[in-house]
């Protein structure tokens, strides 16, 4: 990802997107993973942890909620979730039904995040201590993805620290 001083946050965060999702393919065509990756559409335990981003990244969330049918209840949720307790195990408002209702607009954190046993993740779920099986690849480019994405933000002059999705969305939506 050649730097690009024309691009703006949005734009810088969009593009480390799709380039995490090109990598995430080659990176499985290079290194197959060990067992078929389990994440689907309806399987949502990873959407119920702390999901950490640029402030670029949640511009891009809330720039698909304001462009969805559903945008009134979305931002709801999102001004609801806020009044939640902050724990380490926190539902993103996101989450709608089991499904991501941004999925083509989720960060980078989200597309990395993986498991190759989803009764793994039911069972972190419930308790402590359970092993999640992981295809590290995917982990290792979002990882790269987002160490890139920091620096081509704080090389435009903005922020590229990383902030707790639901709370950068209420700050976005705050009434
Ligand atoms: S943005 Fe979507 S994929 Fe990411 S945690 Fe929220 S609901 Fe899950």
């Amino acid at each position: 990802m050649a730097p690009d001083a024309t691009m703006n946050p949005m734009a810088l965060a969009r593009r480390a997107e799709e380039w995490t999702d090109a990598s995430i393919e080659r990176a499985k065509e290079v290194f197959p993973p060990e067992s078929p990756i389990a994440c689907a559409k309806g399987c949502a335990h990873c959407c119920r942890l702390r999901v950490l981003v640029t402030r670029a990244e949640a511009m891009v969330v809330a720039d698909a909620v304001r462009a969805s049918p559903s945008a009134p209840a979305l931002i709801a949720r999102i001004r609801a979730a806020a009044r939640v307790e902050t724990s380490a195990r926190i539902e993103c408002p996101m989450l709608v039904d089991e499904t991501c209702a941004v999925h083509d607009a989720r960060p980078i954190a989200c597309r990395a995040m993986n498991s190759l046993d989803a009764s793994m993740c039911a069972a972190a779920a419930r308790t402590t201590g359970a092993h999640i099986p992981l295809y590290v690849p995917q982990l290792r480019v979002g990882e790269t993805a987002r160490e890139r994405l920091a620096k081509e933000l704080g090389a435009a002059g903005e922020d590229g620290a990383l902030v707790d999705l639901a709370a950068a969305l209420h700050a976005i939506f705050e009434p």
